[in-house]
C-alpha cells in the first residue's frame, strides 16, 4: 500500500517542520504549503488523501480554503487551531471538518488522530450510489442504461476512471497521467477533446441526461445523481 500523502498547509515554519518530521517517521508522505491559496492549487493538481489546515493563515482563512476545497471534493481535514473561539467556530458550527487540534499539540496525538481519520474514510465509504455503468474491464467495454458503447482506447480509460469514483473531480492533468500512457499526447485540450466524443456517444443513449459534469477550473467528474433508468 502506498503511503498516505498529507497536505500541510501552515504558515509557520517551525510548526510545519515538526508535523512534516513526525509524519514522515510515521509512515507518511507529508507536502506543505504555506497558503491557502496554493493549498487550493496543490489540491487540484495533486489531491492529498489528507489535509491538515490551520485557520490563521496570510491570505485566505482556513474555513474559507475548508468551504472551497469541500465544493470539488471531500478530502478528510484536520483543522489546527490557535485561539478558542476558533475552536469554537469548528465544533459549533459543524462544518463537517473530521476533526481539529489546537496549539501547542503534541505530534505524536496528531498523527494518532490522522490514523483515525484515515481508518474511518477508508473503512466506510459512502454507498456507492447505483450508477447506470457496467465496467467489463476483460472486454474494456462498458454499458451504459444496458447499452454497449463503443469506444475508442481512451475513451475507455476516461470514462472507466469517472466512473471508478464517482463525485471525484479529476483534473485534466491528473486524468492525462491515469489514461494517457504517453507524455507527448499531453495536452489539456487532449482531454476536453476526448471528453466532447464521449459525451457524444452518452448523449446518443440518454439525450437529457449529462453524466460528465465540468468543474470550472478544475476539471471533470461523473455525476452521483443519475437516475436509475434513463
Ligand atoms: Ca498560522
Amino acid at each position: 500500500m502506498s503511503k498516505p500523502r498529507v497536505l500541510i498547509v501552515e504558515d509557520e515554519p517551525g510548526i510545519a517542520d515538526t508535523l512534516q518530521y513526525a509524519l514522515r517517521t510515521d509512515g507518511f508522505e507529508p507536502d506543505w504549503v504555506a497558503t491557502g491559496e496554493a493549498a487550493l492549487q496543490r489540491q487540484r493538481e495533486a489531491p492529498a488523501d489528507l489535509v491538515i489546515l490551520d485557520v490563521g493563515l496570510p491570505d485566505l482563512n482556513g474555513f474559507e480554503v475548508f468551504r472551497r476545497l469541500r465544493e470539488t471534493g471531500d478530502v478528510p481535514v484536520l483543522f489546527l487551531t490557535a485561539r478558542a473561539d476558533e475552536i469554537d467556530r469548528v465544533v459549533g458550527l459543524e462544518l463537517g471538518a473530521d476533526d481539529y487540534v489546537a496549539k501547542p499539540f503534541s505530534p505524536r496525538e496528531l498523527v494518532a488522530r490522522l490514523r483515525v481519520i484515515l481508518r474511518r474514510s477508508t473503512r466506510a465509504p459512502a454507498a456507492p450510489p447505483a450508477l447506470p455503468f457496467q465496467i467489463d474491464e476483460g472486454r474494456r467495454q462498458i454499458r451504459y442504461y444496458g447499452q454497449l458503447l463503443e469506444l475508442s482506447r481512451y475513451e475507455y480509460g476516461l470514462l472507466k476512471t469517472l466512473v471508478e469514483r464517482p463525485g471525484h473531480v479529476y483534473s485534466r492533468d491528473v486524468l492525462l497521467d491515469k489514461v494517457w500512457d504517453e507524455r507527448s499526447e499531453s495536452l489539456d485540450r487532449t482531454v476536453d477533446a476526448h471528453v466532447k466524443t464521449l459525451r457524444a456517444k452518452l448523449k446518443a443513449v440518454a439525450p437529457q441526461l449529462e453524466p460528465i459534469r465540468t468543474h470550472r477550473g478544475s476539471g471533470y467528474a461523473l455525476a452521483e445523481d443519475l437516475p436509475a433508468a434513463p
